[in-house]
């Protein structure tokens, strides 16, 4: 049986499926796939410890595997996944966000953030959204496919090269500041609408090394609008991943408009939901608010939304709205911001208006790829 985020938002017809990828695989499948191929079992660890602990998918660099197995196992286990079709770098070059092309051409976005003391990703889990949510450029243009857990997994393998290599070497001089620390699941897509790939991919990316890329759980950030299903599915995963519910309203009313997922599961339903998810993985949860002029920046909604999230284990992440082009929402007033940020702070809910990077280079989810189109 599909899962319950799988089960009605399913992928269109027609669209082609990924080739397989050593990322797609759990090490035993590997082991299997290796041997499959005629050749002796350890050569899946071998390939593991140039993907995950070194970057390195060319073969020419695989000198403990004899050259005349490199190009079948590489043809077979490391296909090109994707290549760039451009970067595009802001804030003095601590910010690089990169459209990728995928096997069949479908676009789609991964952004890099160094921080003084860390560096953050941000990664696409499906080319397009079918969430539809109408101040986001993504949401406009629909869903395309579902991302494969290798398509997932390899973005943030290539930033992590990238970093390796200087490629990004941005204003930020400390060592913490080269190395990958977290990653959030906020690009293009709604995750758990695309639950399998998404929960393999945190496997891979958090399995130690070679098996994985020995990222931390803690690291790891997954939005959702509030697939309720999912989200219960996804606290039984174990993980120690925080998760990030995108409310934007805190009255279905609103919501019903503004994350239209919300006619399905309402906002107490999610809110349970995510109850349940802070509960069982001991995180607190995120709340994500685009603050968007005179639509759901009114004192009173702050108050109502203070309501709902006091003594709860959360924080709110109060986002001001990146218009996309052609909108007609735009960021809250300065001072309505202020009166939100006070009136959730008056119910003891902690809050922050969030540093929007990337503006300048289309930094809302699927601009990018929308301009490219
Ligand atoms: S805001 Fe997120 S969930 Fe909504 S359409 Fe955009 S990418 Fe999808």
């Amino acid at each position: 049986m599909p899962a319950p985020g799988e089960l009605t938002f399913a992928v269109p017809r027609g669209a082609k499926k990924p080739p397989r990828h050593l990322a797609d695989l759990s090490p035993a499948e590997r082991r299997e796939a290796v041997a499959a191929l005629g050749e002796k079992p350890f050569r899946a660890k071998q390939l593991s410890q140039h993907y995950f602990a070194r970057f390195a998918d060319d073969p020419a660099a695989w000198t403990d595997i004899p050259a005349a197995a490199r190009g079948r196992l590489a043809e077979d286990l490391l296909p090109e996944l994707m290549t760039v079709v451009r970067h595009a770098s802001c804030d003095d070059g601590d910010t690089r966000k990169t459209l990728w092309k995928l096997f069949d051409g479908t676009l789609v976005e991964s952004v890099l953030m160094r921080y003084p003391d860390r560096v953050t990703m941000c990664i696409s889990s499906q080319a397009g959204c079918g969430m539809n949510c109408p101040f986001c450029a993504t949401g406009q243009a629909g869903l395309d496919r579902n991302l494969s857990t290798a398509e997932i997994v390899h973005q943030i393998v290539a930033g992590m090269r990238s970093l390796r290599d200087g490629e990004v070497p941005g204003s930020a001089g400390s060592a913490d500041a080269a190395r990958l620390s977290n990653i959030v699941f906020m690009g293009m897509g709604e995750p758990l609408a695309n639950y399998k790939r998404v929960v393999g991919a945190i496997r891979r990316l958090t399995d130690p090394e070679p098996d994985g890329l020995g990222l931390s759980q803690r690291g790891i950030t997954v939005s959702t609008v509030g697939l309720v299903p999912a989200m219960y599915r996804f606290a039984d995963e174990g993980f120690k991943c925080r998760l990030a519910v995108s409310l934007h309203a805190p009255d279905d009313e609103l919501r019903d408009t503004l994350v239209p997922v919300n006619t399905r599961w309402k906002v107490r339903e999610v809110l349970d939901a995510a109850w349940h998810y802070a509960e069982v993985s001991g995180r607190r949860i995120s709340i994500e608010y685009a603050l968007i002029r005179d639509v759901n920046d009114q004192a009173w909604r702050a108050d109502r939304l203070g309501r709902l999230l006091k003594n709860h284990r959360v924080h709110v992440n109060l986002i001001p709205l990146n218009p996309t082009p052609g909108s007609k929402w735009t960021a809250s007033r300065p001072e309505d911001e202020r009166a939100f940020v006070a009136a959730l702070e008056a119910h003891g809910v902690p809050v922050t208006v969030r540093d929007t990077r990337g503006q300048e280079i289309d930094g809302a989810c699927g601009q990018l790829a929308a301009a490219e189109r």
